[in-house]
């Protein structure tokens, strides 16, 4: 290489910097080049009412909230045989600086981000 002329050295050192990488290398460093897709996933729990079922839905939620795939914000409890009635857990209301209320759905007062981990 020190024989070659100065110009094609560096052509040969631009291509091996600038060469692309292998795509799971990229996506190791980057993350995969699309969105994922959303999915739901079902859990059901034993509750004698629904107040119990969003207490329950609650802590599930908040003891999970360190997986990034999570969006707790987004729990909802609905009865086994009417899915299509949902109630929510958390409030969820978007706040300045792109926070969410991490208060329950029916709180009174002003929404707040405090506490809220996810
Ligand atoms: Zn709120």
């Amino acid at each position: 290489m020190d024989n070659q002329p100065p110009e094609q050295r560096w052509q040969m050192i631009n291509r091996a910097v600038f060469a692309p990488l292998p795509r799971d290398a990229v996506e190791a460093v980057a993350g995969p080049e699309r969105e994922p897709d959303l999915y739901v996933i079902h859990l059901s729990v034993a509750a004698l009412d629904l107040t119990g079922a969003l207490n329950m839905a609650c802590a599930v939620a908040r003891s999970l909230a360190f997986l990034p795939q999570l969006d707790v914000g987004a729990t909802h409890v609905s009865q086994e045989d009417n899915q299509n009635v949902r109630h929510w857990v958390f409030c969820n209301m978007i706040l300045p600086g792109r926070q969410r209320c991490g208060r329950r759905a029916d709180h009174h007062g002003p929404c707040d981000s405090a506490g809220v981990e996810w």
